[in-house]
């Protein structure tokens, strides 16, 4: 089901000689150690404290869960490691609850300390930075659902970056590029 070009953002050895890979993302992978990655199925689930804030039914649960995130556009992508609401140091993925749309992000905080300041910046359009802010605020009335997808393991904040930046060269997602 993945194409050749997703395939090659997913750091298995095998996919790393592919020639048809391009240089700058064969240059990011072959310096990565991806310590985690093995044939193990990784899932992202609740913390399990009923007081969450992103994970609870009795809040609006924020937290997808699964293995996979499948976005509107029909692309997949399996997660690299078991996650939850208080991993850090990730590439995480938004969808909008009322069209679908998604959005990639990246953050060295907790992903439930992101969703926080997600959640201010829109509910207050003067601290906004992104016009995602203003879609889910006028689309899903300020709901979102979010997915923890790639765990990274090195600490380097431009390193996260650059690995945002390929994840929607891969993705494409529509709410990146409003
Ligand atoms: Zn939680
Ligand atoms: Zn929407």
């Amino acid at each position: 089901m993945l194409s050749e070009r997703l395939r090659e953002i997913i750091p298995e050895t095998k996919f790393i000689n592919s020639r048809r890979q391009p240089q700058n993302l064969k240059r990011i992978l072959s310096k990565a150690k991806f310590t985690s990655v093995t044939n193990t199925e990784h899932t992202v689930q609740t913390c399990g404290d009923t007081r969450c804030g992103i994970c609870s039914k009795d809040n609006y649960n924020y937290l997808e869960t699964g293995t996979t995130k499948t976005f509107k556009n029909g692309l997949s992508f399996r997660v690299n490691a078991d996650m939850n609401c208080k991993s850090k140091n990730l590439i995480y993925c938004i969808t909008c609850p009322s069209c679908n749309e998604n959005y990639i992000g990246q953050t060295g905080n907790a992903l439930c300390e992101r969703v926080r300041v997600h959640k201010q910046q829109i509910r207050h359009p003067n601290l906004r930075q992104i016009p995602m802010s203003g879609h889910l605020d006028e689309c899903a009335n300020g709901l979102f659902k979010i997915f923890p997808m790639y765990k990274n393991y090195r600490t380097e904040q431009n390193y996260r970056k650059t690995l945002e930046q390929k994840f929607i060269q891969q993705f494409q997602p529509k709410l990146n590029a409003l």
